[in-house]
């Protein structure tokens, strides 16, 4: 196939998925194994979105409506944004890929920045269109360094994708330090700003970007269904921003993008204020058990503001090798060495019993 392959193709490596749980089962033949390797929300779907989707189902004959007409307008009644500043994706993937496609060519003609050990898909969305991406360096803890990313802007720079707080890291960008990329990035450049765990945020000095979004024309912010609200299985995603930059996204992406039950259950799952809560009590409670936990046992746990720990197993240490054995012992969690973090793994904060089933099995899968 080489033969009519670009070679930015040819050299793409596959996506690697968090393992699915009924593999892990074939595979090892055992049950009852507990899944914290893809920051889903251990206490399932919100029930409200699941009975929306259910009564969607009868209706997939018909194509969906291409407009998410209905997603959109309970999105700007809650964001307080205009629906056309509203883009709806089958997962925030889907728009990621799309402020690639749409803003970004090829050839090494543009530059995608972000910083380093950040979120997987966006270098290979880079890759897949045969778009730099570059990599600014980031400060002690895996910190956003505003100075560092801004030294790696140069005039090729097209987009800058910030994942806010970071998947793996769990670390974040405070309101001060993002005032200064809205204002210093040069206006040219168009921020994405990745929320897909906003709802999980404590942090007092998270920004607040509905009301800072004045301060700079081309902002981007991603947010998704897939986590707190229990829906990665739908596929939903949406992000909001200038009507200028939605009116790209819009034309370049496929009509029918987000099935009729995805946005049903979307618009459903937005008012399960309850569920909501619950997950930001439970997953408020788990952090802190987690990195304790793992404390400890001498490891190190970075706080998070996600779902999710990335716990350093220390020098000498294989993520990947800690990962197969807590299979065995019925946990999935997640190497990060395609992070370039090959001495850490990535766990999901599960409710207290999951975290309790990850803490007892990792002594034993350390050695
Ligand atoms: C999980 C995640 C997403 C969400 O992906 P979907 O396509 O919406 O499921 C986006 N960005 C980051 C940083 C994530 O960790």
């Amino acid at each position: 196939m080489k033969d009519i392959v670009p070679e930015n193709i040819q050299h793409l490596a596959p996506y690697l998925p968090g393992k699915p749980i009924e593999e892990v089962e074939r595979e090892l033949g055992i049950t009852g194994i507990v899944k914290l390797a893809s920051n889903e929300n251990p206490l399932g779907a919100s029930k409200k979105g699941v009975e929306a989707a259910t009564r969607a189902a009868a209706k997939v004959a018909l194509y969906p409506d291409a407009g998410s007409h209905y997603l959109k307008q309970a999105l700007a009644g809650k964001l307080g944004v205009a629906p056309g500043e509203i883009v709806i994706g089958s997962g925030s993937s889907e728009l990621i890929e799309n402020l690639v496609r749409a803003f970004c060519s090829g050839r090494d003609e543009d530059e995608v920045l972000t910083y380093a050990h950040s979120f997987v898909m966006y270098p290979i969305v880079c890759q897949a269109h045969g778009v730099k991406l570059v990599e600014a360096p980031v400060g002690p803890e895996f910190s956003y360094d505003v100075d560092a990313l801004l030294a790696k802007v140069t005039p090729k720079t097209k987009l800058v994708f910030l994942a806010n707080p970071n998947n793996p890291t769990g670390a974040y960008l405070a309101k001060a330090g993002m005032e200064r990329l809205l204002r210093e990035l040069p206006p040219r450049v168009i921020l994405a700003v990745d929320e897909a765990y906003r709802e999980y945020v404590t942090a007092s000095d998270f920004p607040d970007l509905l009301t800072m979004r004045g301060a700079r024309e081309r902002l981007f912010v991603l947010r998704t269904f897939s986590k707190i609200y229990g829906l990665a299985g739908l596929r939903l995603g949406y992000g909001y921003g200038s009507s200028g930059i939605c009116d790209y996204l819009e034309r370049i992406r496929l009509p029918f993008n987000v099935t009729t039950v995805a946005q049903a259950a979307g618009i459903a799952a937005l008012d399960d204020v309850e569920h909501v809560r619950h997950s930001q009590t439970t997953n408020a409670a788990g952090i802190p058990q987690v990195i304790a936990g793992v404390s400890a046992l001498g490891l190190k746990g970075y706080p998070s503001q996600g779902n999710f720990v990335l716990v350093d197993l220390g020098a000498g240490r294989s993520g990947q090798a800690v990962f197969e054995k807590m299979l065995r012992h019925g946990v999935i969690i997640r190497a990060v060495a395609v992070y370039k973090l090959p001495s850490c793994v990535r766990v999901t904060v599960g409710a207290k019993a999951d975290n309790d089933r990850f803490l007892s099995a990792l002594p034993a899968c350390l050695g």
